[in-house]
């Protein structure tokens, strides 16, 4: 239904006190401006147009080394895509090279060393891949100083901290995370060189990147409104329409796609069943302590809501702190997120004993979120705050619980919308650009955020809600361009002032 056929229906709607009443049996897309008398002339929601999301739920899963998607995982992909690249050169050109330069820009410098970026870069360079990365080697990565060596095409290079130039001017690039590499002669001159930029939760792309050479997706949609005509249009559940897209981009067939969500269902699994197990302070600058374990045992003597909650905090602190300690964990939308669905989908498997086929479907359809939020706004802190993190992560773990419970399509968008609805305008403000505070327990709030958007959702009439995925993403991106640099992964704005002594 379009605005001009919703306001036609609206007009014959009933009318309470004065105040317009949203159809019953009417999916909401948007209030009536008449509802509310004079408005700012100007002032029109615009839906993303027509268009085809071509990226997959095995780009947006990502298994990697925390404590940062965008500025661990992404980084080490770069790196090893530099490594590639270099290989892949002609013999002459290597035969003249001597050394590999990397120059970090934006939040990447400013945040880097708390995020564990240098690691990231120098470990990608050394050849690791972010989902079999040795978190051994990450953590003595800590010591620059000392100098290795790698084989690039048959040609030795020496690699340390010696490596890596901050840059912490501004800059004018199209991203905030943006790294050049360079692969310079002895004289200094630069031999290749790549603009890469970090598009938060993993991704990536540089300068003049050929599009990917993939297959085209079956169905067609490029917002939440989209895909649920898509699904009214076929009858397919949200979670197929994932399915067929994914098999078809990525040239595959179901068997390896339910491979990939079952690595992702089990890493989140044992990301929360580690961290209960661990004690003591995490690795950073200050004494932070980790607290999921004695959460879940004190949660474990209540009862009630404060039983369930403190459970439910708990599982979500396990995998951030993990995380905050360089543990593999997934992508969920990013690493600083990555303990809020785990959180979730633990009560769902170990709590709820949802069936693994409903754990898929679950993860398809907050994939399917995660997806959309990410191309009609960002999932980088460094691009529009935590609300683009955490938000996006709550509104996810809305739709993993609402799929994977069987609700219908509008219940599970309008339970994912209410989780990122209340978010928006969240700041990214962590302390000394470390993702300790106030990350870890962000990820605690935005699983209990989820439950309750799931129990609103499914608990009041589907139809009767006014608002919906696309317009709330809409706001999330209007409230990130609106924030200050400082209030986005620079640690130099909110929390990461106040929290700090002068
Ligand atoms: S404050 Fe939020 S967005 Fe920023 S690093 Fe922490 S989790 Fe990520």
């Amino acid at each position: 239904m379009d605005r001009r056929d919703f306001l036609k229906l609206s007009a014959m709607a009933p009318v309470a006190g004065g105040l317009l009443l949203l159809p019953q049996g009417v999916g909401a897309r948007g209030i009536p401006a008449a509802a509310l008398g004079e408005r700012p002339a100007g002032l029109c929601y615009q839906a993303p147009p027509a268009g085809a999301i071509a990226a997959t739920l095995k780009d947006l899963f990502k298994i990697g080394p925390g404590p940062s998607s965008s500025h661990t995982v992404a980084p080490i992909r770069i790196a090893g895509n530099f490594r590639a690249a270099v290989a892949a050169l002609p013999g002459d050109q290597l035969a003249r090279a001597a050394r590999i330069e990397v120059t970090l820009f934006g939040s990447l410098s400013a945040t880097g060393k708390g995020h564990r970026t240098d690691r990231a870069i120098l470990a990608g360079l050394l050849g690791q891949q972010p989902e079999t990365c040795d978190t051994a080697l990450m953590d003595a990565l800590h010591d620059t100083t000392q100098v290795r060596t790698t084989q690039i095409g048959g040609k030795q290079f020496e690699l340390s901290g010696a490596t890596l130039v901050w840059d912490l001017g501004d800059h004018a690039f199209p991203y905030a995370n943006t790294l050049i590499m360079r692969l310079l002669a002895g004289d200094g001159t630069s031999i290749f060189e790549r603009e890469y930029y970090s598009t938060g939760g993993g991704f990536y792309t540089w300068k003049g990147e050929p599009p990917p050479e993939r297959g085209q997706p079956v169905h067609r949609f490029g917002s939440m409104t989209q895909l649920q005509e898509r699904a009214t249009a076929t009858g397919l559940p949200l979670h197929r329409i994932m399915l067929d897209n994914e098999m078809a981009i990525m040239g595959i067939g179901e068997p390896e796609v339910n491979d990939h969500l079952d690595l992702v269902i089990d890493t989140m699994d044992r990301g929360v069943t580690l961290g209960l197990t661990e004690e003591g302070p995490l690795p950073g600058p200050f004494v932070l302590y980790r607290k999921a374990k004695r959460i879940n045992e004190q949660a474990a003597k209540a009862d009630g809501g404060e039983a369930f909650m403190g459970e439910l905090s708990s599982f979500a602190l396990a995998v951030s702190e993990g995380n905050a300690a360089g543990r593999l964990a997934v992508t969920a939308p990013t690493l600083g997120s990555a303990g809020t669905m785990p959180a979730v989908l633990y009560t769902l498997n170990r709590r709820m004993q949802v069936p693994r086929e409903a754990l898929r479907q679950g993860l398809m359809a907050a994939g399917a979120v995660g997806l959309i939020c990410k191309t009609n706004a960002s999932v980088a802190g460094a691009e529009m705050g935590c609300q683009a993190e955490i938000g996006v992560a709550s509104a996810m773990a809305a739709a993993l619980l609402a799929q994977a419970t069987g609700a219908s399509p509008q219940v599970t968008e309008n339970a994912a919308t209410i989780a990122l609805e209340h978010h928006l305008g969240m700041t990214c403000d962590p302390v000394g650009g470390f993702v300790l505070i106030p990350c870890i327990e962000r990820n605690a709030f935005g699983a209990i955020k989820a439950y309750n958007a799931w129990l609103i959702a499914k608990n009041e009439i589907a139809s009767q809600h006014w608002e919906d995925l696309d317009r709330v993403i809409a706001a999330m991106a209007e409230a990130g361009r609106a924030m200050p640099a400082r209030l986005r992964e620079m640690g130099t704005g909110g929390l990461g002032v106040t929290l700090v002594e002068c």
